[in-house]
């Protein structure tokens, strides 16, 4: 199976490394290559625990992992990829379908063959699932110790001194005001190249198939100063490209701190110094011209054409938006909660191609939504034709429950459906993806190289501005160089060329 950036969740596990090109770095979306990736940091010699720290789920999930290595190393503890070396397992997971959970149990089974051996041995679940379920999980899971929310890091310490003590220890309690803009994270596992930055937390849209509002609690913003720093010291120690991170970044609003719904309560200075997403991204773009700055994930209810303009005044800036459809049909997606019809959507999509001709446009889709009918799926099949996406991620739908769709719809749409969905939407997809590539063909374009191919030693791994991956000759060039590629040839997901010289961005 050719790739092209598509993921189907229902068979992924199959598809697993077959399906992935862009193996780097994800999106907020699930990259299916880097789930359950062990971190490691160089240790401190003082550090006399080792602590083994799984990750699951979207890229915010893997920057919270640094976080939570971070403030464990201040604890006493190393990490450490070798699972039979711990003192301490962190399993840092994801909700966001069944199928998610899933393998986190089964993760969890694992943990307890080596708990036979090394009785001392404690278990956190941190993250979406640990938010969900709560103590229940300690009820479900015995081997589970440590049930933390993703608002409960900081409290770490306390939960292990609990743990260490011989008793469980819960903390999923959501905050109003946690950002962790005032902790450096550790990076773990890095290329050195890449990083992701957390901008927001949590997520006010209550899209009614979506748990994460219930899972990350309300969304708030990070002061753009912290931001501003950490930008500046990844940028200090080498680093190249940062993508910025929120489950909605379009709808990032600093005004001092606080909840995003409660800007409307703020003082009239403070709405008038507030800054919003097109103007962080701004400050960011030209406090570090040499950086290539990417945001995800876009809502089209809440994108503003301020952020393509100024992706279109800095250079820096790549051109690529990740924005989710979801659905094609205008009846689904007012039941999604989707706070915009497919008109208003194709709008923008238009409106980002004129204003950024160049810009490339990735998808998120579900399929088999309660009551979808085969009428919503042509029409969902005709919205990636107006916009032929440059890549998407697919997904049967999954009913999570407490959430709106799960607690007032029946999930009616047979497997048997979805999954001949999903692969008609997989397979008109794939032709875009081709599509798009191909225009890159002929073409000279600037390359930022993360690693060595997949397929092969002799050739480095890197991706265009669009996010699109390329492979070429390594010849005397090095991991984190910008590189002027001709593109030559492309399969649907990956350009084939030859350096051309250093890009003048070094
Ligand atoms: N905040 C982003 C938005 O709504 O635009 C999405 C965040 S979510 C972590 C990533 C993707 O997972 C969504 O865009 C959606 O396509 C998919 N997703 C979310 N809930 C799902 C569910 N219950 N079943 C299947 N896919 C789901």
């Amino acid at each position: 199976m050719s790739s092209c950036h598509i993921f189907d969740y229902n068979s992924i596990f199959a598809f697993q490394n077959i399906l992935l090109q862009r193996i780097t770095k994800m999106e907020k979306t699930i990259d299916e290559n880097v789930q359950g990736t062990t971190l490691v940091v160089e240790g401190k010699e003082v550090n006399k625990r080792n602590l083994y720290i799984e990750s699951y789920g979207c890229a915010m999930n893997f920057a919270d992992s640094e976080i939570v290595a971070s403030i464990l190393a201040t604890e006493g503890f190393n990490t450490t990829q070798t699972l039979e070396d711990a003192d301490l397992v962190l399993v840092n997971t994801c909700s966001i379908r069944d199928k998610a959970e899933q393998t986190i149990r089964k993760r969890l089974t694992e943990y307890n063959k080596v708990k036979k051996t090394r009785p001392h041995l404690k278990v956190g679940v941190l993250g979406c699932m640990a938010e969900r379920l709560k103590d229940k999980l300690l009820d479900e899971e015995k081997i589970v110790d440590m049930v933390v929310g993703p608002d409960a890091y900081k409290d770490l310490p306390n939960l292990i001194k609990e743990v260490d003590s011989g008793r469980d220890a819960v903390n999923v309690i959501l905050s109003k005001d946690e950002t962790y803009g005032d902790i450096a994270p550790v990076r773990l596992n890095t290329n050195g190249v890449t990083a992701f930055v957390s901008i927001t937390r949590g997520c006010d849209n209550m899209c009614t198939f979506c748990v994460v509002p219930f899972t990350r609690g309300r969304e708030r913003s990070r002061d753009p100063q912290s931001i501003l720093a950490e930008v500046k010291e990844l940028s200090e120690n080498g680093f190249k490209e940062i993508t910025l991170l929120g489950q909605n970044v379009d709808s990032y609003l600093w005004y001092g701190g606080g909840l995003k719904k409660n800007f409307v309560n703020a003082s009239d200075m403070q709405k008038a110094t507030a800054t919003n997403f097109s103007k962080l991204l701004e400050m960011v773009a030209l406090a570090n011209p040499k950086l290539r700055i990417r945001f995800s994930t876009s809502n089209p209810q809440d994108m503003t054409l301020d952020v393509i303009r100024t992706m279109a005044k800095h250079k820096n800036i790549c051109n690529h938006v990740h924005l989710p459809v979801q659905s094609g049909s205008n009846r689904i997606l007012k039941e999604m909660n989707r706070l915009h019809t497919i008109e208003e959507y194709f709008e923008l999509t238009d409106e980002i191609r004129k204003i950024l001709p160049g810009c490339s446009i990735s998808q998120d889709i579900i399929t088999g939504f309660p009551t979808e009918t085969e009428e919503d799926h042509a029409a969902t099949l005709r919205a990636l034709e107006h916009v032929k996406y440059d890549f998407g991620y697919m997904y049967s739908y999954s009913e999570r429950p407490g959430t709106m769709a799960g607690r007032k719809m029946e999930d009616d749409v047979p497997e048997a459906t979805k999954k001949r969905r999903l692969s008609e939407i997989i397979a008109l997809q794939r032709s875009h993806c081709l599509y798009r590539t191909e225009k890159h063909v002929g073409k000279i374009q600037e390359v930022l190289i993360e690693g060595t191919s997949k397929k092969s030693e002799n050739e480095w791994m890197g991706r265009n501005s669009q996010s699109t991956v390329v492979v070429f000759p390594k010849e005397h060039y090095k991991v984190g160089d910008f590189v002027n590629v001709q593109m030559n040839d492309c399969t649907s997901a990956t350009l084939k060329g030859v350096a051309v010289g250093y890009s003048d961005n070094n």
